[in-house]
């Protein structure tokens, strides 16, 4: 099996302001070359798209390929469930969205602190154990934004996982809230198949500052931004599958190209991509990776993956004057319900959504100060 997955988190919209308006006949296309180009590994979950990942799923790959000619990974919400009976009728929904009787692989999604409720005071492992049994979970394994010490716990608890699904990047390897290199070396050391997410950190490291990319481009015009990335996650031993998030068909086309076109990084490129990831972590800001679990959390409707994506890009280009970026945020606070960066009433509750660890309410200050108050003057 190839190893490029298609991640179906971020799919193409028919209305930028509506996750869940998938634009079901553009992924029809990118699920068309993706199958020509000989790749079949498909990622979905329940909440992605509210729903309609799992649907656009069955409506681009079940319904129009035969069973035997794709696989497919879905993953029980933890998150969601706080009761036993919530279990069977989310299961069976998952079935009936997605197409199929029974799912190739199967996750327990983001086991962490903040989803505890859902495999402590619930039997959600033993659920999953008993789907399987009933052969309706070809393989089972989970995903976690936690670090290694919890991983490595889990693990010991549940040797009955056969994967894990983990979040790999080079900005990421050594950071200290994500763990990367190290939850991948608990990986290696329980012998487990790696599947890997985010390998462009939400989109972020096919758009670095400048100053890295033009390293990497002094060093090979002919390579995108994003195919050093693709590379540093494709190198590693004991990786499975990698998951392309792909928004577009040219972002999927850009990807397979990458995949069909790997080497290893030699030394001269680990060293570019050290010097890169120093560049950047002087310039990030918010390490959001717009996966938008924090979304449904914000009472005053605040879309914060988009407007920490603005505020980054602007300090990226770190502009004073008027910026395009400046310009995005006034089109934003014209769309009708929209919240604002100073609507937030630090509720907190978005907090213990996000898998990057991220004081939201604290951030949010400064979007409001920089794009509110030292811009626009709001
Ligand atoms: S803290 Fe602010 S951004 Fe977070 S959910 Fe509350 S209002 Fe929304
Ligand atoms: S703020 Fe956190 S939860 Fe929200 S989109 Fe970004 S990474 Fe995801």
């Amino acid at each position: 099996m190839k190893k490029l997955g298609f991640g179906m988190m971020r799919l193409p919209l028919l209305d930028v302001n509506d996750e869940s308006s998938v634009d079901f006949e553009s992924v029809n296309e990118m699920v068309d070359l993706f199958m020509d180009r000989g790749f079949n590994f498909f990622d979905t979950a329940y909440p992605y798209h509210m729903g309609n990942s799992e649907v656009a799923f069955r409506k681009a790959v079940s319904e129009r390929y035969p069973r035997e000619s794709y696989v497919i990974a879905d993953k029980l919400p933890l998150f969601s469930i706080n009761s036993e009976d919530q279990l069977e009728p989310i299961f069976n929904e998952q079935l009936e969205r997605t197409g199929v009787d029974y799912f190739d692989y199967y996750l327990l999604h983001n086991v962490s602190g903040f989803s505890e409720t859902g495999f402590l005071d619930v039997n959600s492992f033993g659920f999953a154990n008993k789907m399987k049994a009933e052969g309706k979970i070809k393989h089972l394994g989970l995903s976690t934004h936690a670090n290694a010490e919890y991983l490595e716990n889990i693990l010991n608890l549940h040797p009955e996982m056969e994967f894990v699904l983990l979040q790999i990047n080079y900005l990421d390897w050594e950071n200290e809230g994500v763990e990367s290199r190290k939850c991948y070396e608990v990986a290696r050391k329980y012998d487990l198949p790696i599947l890997i997410m985010e390998p462009l950190k939400g989109g972020f490291l096919a758009d670095i500052p400048d100053e890295a990319e033009k390293l990497m481009k002094d060093y090979n015009p002919d390579a995108s931004v994003a195919s050093w990335a693709m590379r540093f996650v494709n190198g590693l031993d004991g990786v499975c599958m990698v998951l392309s998030g792909a928004s577009s068909l040219e972002q999927l086309q850009q990807n397979i190209d990458d995949y069909e076109n790997f080497t290893p990084l030699n030394d001269d490129e680990y060293e570019i991509i050290e010097k890169a990831r120093e560049i950047i972590n002087s310039n990030i800001t918010v390490e959001c990776t717009k996966c938008k679990y924090c979304l449904e959390a914000c009472p005053v409707s605040i879309n914060i993956p988009k407007l920490f994506d603005l505020y980054n890009n602007d300090m990226i280009q770190n502009l004073d004057q008027w910026t395009a970026v400046g310009n995005a945020y006034v089109n934003y606070s014209k769309i009708p319900g929209a919240g604002l960066a100073s609507d937030c009433i630090y509720c907190k509750d978005c907090i213990e959504e996000c898998p990057q660890h991220i004081n939201i309410p604290e951030v949010m200050k400064k979007v409001a100060e920089r794009f509110e108050r030292d811009i626009y003057g709001f």
